[in-house]
Parts: structure tokens; C-alpha cells; sequence
């Protein structure tokens, strides 16, 4: 394999007042295609062009639009990944910490909007708010001798300060990004305009005549690998009162616990699933619930698993919105968190190429 190291100039035009200057650059090349010695020295040309401006400009202190772009888009990536990886974990992290049920969304977007502060912060930082220090440095760099004024820019300048910013791209960024808010944030906005109770322990926490509604029980269990299963039934106390069945079709988890399983202890919280009779008059009522579950679950002993039997009563309050407000709450969460994330990601790809953009800009060229 042929490897050659090169020293060259490289030279820039400002962006800003059209000065051309250079200084020299060592790179090495590989020859990758044929092995030769002039494949080897094109490559290291090409790597020294790919580089960004290493200095401001020595006649006017500007940090060049490709040294800028380089290091927003760093910043904007580096914001989507982590972006990512809130989307993924925030949700049951948000439910760990116990922030109460109808908070889960509006406390997602206020996460989203600090994404987007620092999507901001790194759209808006520009190392050209400093030009005496880059003039400075600019200088120092010349009087050692690394940096050389080639031809001062024309009188005026190039007028290109504009150039340095991207800004249709940043702003259709932005826009996409701050859709994204009311996206996310989506069935819980409906819901305060609507005026629909909250049932904390519920999913959805909304809930209406005709909906279906998992009511949690209180005490979480633990068994191997979270597994359980059980039976359930639910009665409505006050059925009397809303003149309606006393019995509500329920069900639970009826997965069977199976020979093997793995022997790693998980916390779960037994549930119920409710069918709310389809009656128009419920809306705005209460309805008290009353749950028995009979619940088993696999424990350790000794080397093995024994399952364990036990019965759980709860006594909870379910507040009625109006009906099917639990299957629109659903949707709208569903909808939203699609929508959202997808505006997230397609804003955060525009200020990325947006910086990309600002990177290209520019002239540059290698003096051979
Ligand atoms: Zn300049």
C-alpha cells in the first residue's frame, strides 16, 4: 500500500469581504484504486479540501460559513440522536418517577421544547460575534508565519453576510420543529379545551360511555420475569343510582405462566379491563367501581418455581367524559406521537442540511 504525505496551500475566498488567503495544510493519502503514487496524492488533496477553514480571515476577522456549518451540524445531529433516545425512554421514565398520568404528554413536550432552545442555541451561536478575538487570532496566525494574506477582497466586501446563514432551511427547521409541540401535547389540549375528568389509574386516563378502560390496581406485584395471570370481576356500587347493570364485562391478562420461565424477578401492577355500558346519560357521572381479581403468579423455591394465588379487591372511581372520549383520547395520543415525532425528525434533518449548506458554501482551493 502506498502512503504519501503532502504539505500544500490551501486557499479560501472570505465569504464576507472576498479577501483570498491560505496557509498550508499536511495531509496524508492512501492510494486505495490502483496503488499508485499519484492516486495516493489525489486522495490527499481531496482530504485537504474536505477540511474546513482552519483560520478567520486575516483581512476581516470572519469565521467562515464552512467552519461554522461544520460545527452546527455537528450540534443539530448530535441533538437528534439524543432527541431519539428522550422519545424512547421518556415515557415509562416519566411514569417511574410517578408524574400523575394526565402529565405524561404536556411534561413529553416540555422536553421537546428544550430540544428545541438547543436546537436554537446551536442555530444561532456563531463564532463571528467575537470578530476582534478572530482578528486577533487571525493576526497571531500571520505573524507566525501560517497564515498569509494572498490579495485583499474588492472595496466593499462581497456583501455576503447573508450567505452565512441558511435561513429558508432554519426556519422551515423551525416551523417543523414547533408543530411538533402541540403534536405531541395533542390529546391532552383536546382534553383541557373539552373539559374531560382525569382517572388517574386508568388508561386512557379519559373515559366515556361505550369506551373500554384498563383500571390498575394499586399494589404492584413481583414474580419471575413479570409474569401473571389472572380472573376478574367488576361491579358498579352506584348502579342503582345511574340505572344500569350491576355487573361490568371485564377482563384481564389470561396469558398462561408456562413451564419455563426465566428467573429474573419483575415488578407488574394487576388490571382490569372495563367495557362502560354505551349510555348517553353516564356522561359527566361517576361511576364507583368495585374489583376483585384472583390473581397467580410464579415465585422462586429452591431451584425451581412454585405459583402463587392470591385475591385483590379495590374499591376506585371512574369520572365519565362524554362517550367515546377514551377512544379519541387514544387516538389523538396515537396520532399525535406519530406526527410529532416525525416533525421532530424531519426539523432537526432541515437544520442539519441547512449547516451542510453552509459548509459547501464558500470557495476554497489547493494550490499544487
Ligand atoms: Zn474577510
Amino acid at each position: 500500500m502506498v502512503t504519501i504525505a503532502l504539505k500544500r496551500s490551501k486557499q479560501h475566498r472570505c465569504a464576507a469581504c472576498g479577501s483570498l488567503f491560505s496557509y498550508l495544510v499536511e495531509a496524508q493519502g492512501t492510494a486505495h484504486r490502483d496503488g499508485s503514487r499519484e492516486d495516493a496524492r489525489m486522495n490527499a488533496v481531496r482530504w485537504i479540501m474536505r477540511r474546513p477553514t482552519a483560520y478567520p480571515c486575516p483581512a476581516c476577522g470572519v469565521v467562515q460559513p464552512d467552519q461554522v456549518g461544520q460545527r452546527r451540524e455537528l450540534a443539530h445531529a448530535l441533538l437528534l440522536v439524543a432527541a431519539f433516545g428522550a422519545a424512547v425512554t421518556l415515557p415509562a421514565g416519566l411514569e417511574w418517577v410517578s408524574v400523575p398520568a394526565h402529565l405524561i404528554l404536556p411534561g413529553m413536550a416540555g422536553v421537546a421544547a428544550l430540544f428545541i432552545l438547543a436546537h436554537a442555541a446551536a442555530a444561532w451561536y456563531s463564532p463571528n460575534r467575537f470578530p476582534r478575538q478572530n482578528l486577533a487570532r487571525a493576526a497571531e496566525a500571520g505573524a507566525a508565519g501560517d497564515l498569509v494574506l494572498d490579495a485583499p477582497g474588492p472595496e466593499g466586501g462581497l456583501g455576503a453576510r447573508r450567505r452565512l446563514m441558511s435561513p429558508w432551511f432554519c426556519w422551515l427547521g423551525f416551523a417543523a420543529l414547533a408543530l411538533s409541540l402541540p403534536m405531541i401535547a395533542g390529546a391532552e389540549i383536546v382534553r383541557a379545551f373539552a373539559g374531560w375528568p382525569v382517572n388517574a389509574d386508568c388508561r386512557p386516563n379519559a373515559a366515556g360511555p361505550g369506551d373500554e378502560v384498563r383500571v390498575y390496581f394499586p399494589a404492584e406485584g413481583h414474580s419471575l420475569d413479570g409474569r401473571w395471570q389472572g380472573l376478574v370481576a367488576v361491579a358498579v356500587l352506584n348502579a342503582k343510582e345511574l340505572d344500569i347493570e350491576t355487573a361490568l364485562p371485564a377482563t384481564t391478562r389470561t396469558e398462561a405462566i408456562g413451564q419455563w420461565v426465566e428467573d429474573k424477578p419483575k415488578s407488574f401492577r394487576p388490571w382490569a379491563k372495563v367495557k362502560i355500558p354505551d349510555a348517553e346519560r353516564l356522561a359527566g357521572k361517576v361511576l364507583r367501581l368495585y374489583l376483585r381479581a384472583q390473581i397467580t403468579y410464579p415465585v422462586r423455591e429452591g431451584n425451581g418455581f412454585v405459583t402463587r394465588c392470591e385475591v385483590l379487591d379495590h374499591v376506585t372511581e371512574l369520572r365519565m367524559a362524554p362517550p367515546r372520549a377514551g377512544a379519541v383520547y387514544t387516538l389523538l395520543e396515537v396520532a399525535g406521537a406519530s406526527a410529532g415525532a416525525g416533525l421532530s425528525f424531519v426539523g432537526a434533518v432541515l437544520l442539519i442540511v441547512a449547516a451542510a449548506r453552509l459548509k459547501r458554501a464558500g470557495y476554497a482551493a489547493v494550490l499544487l
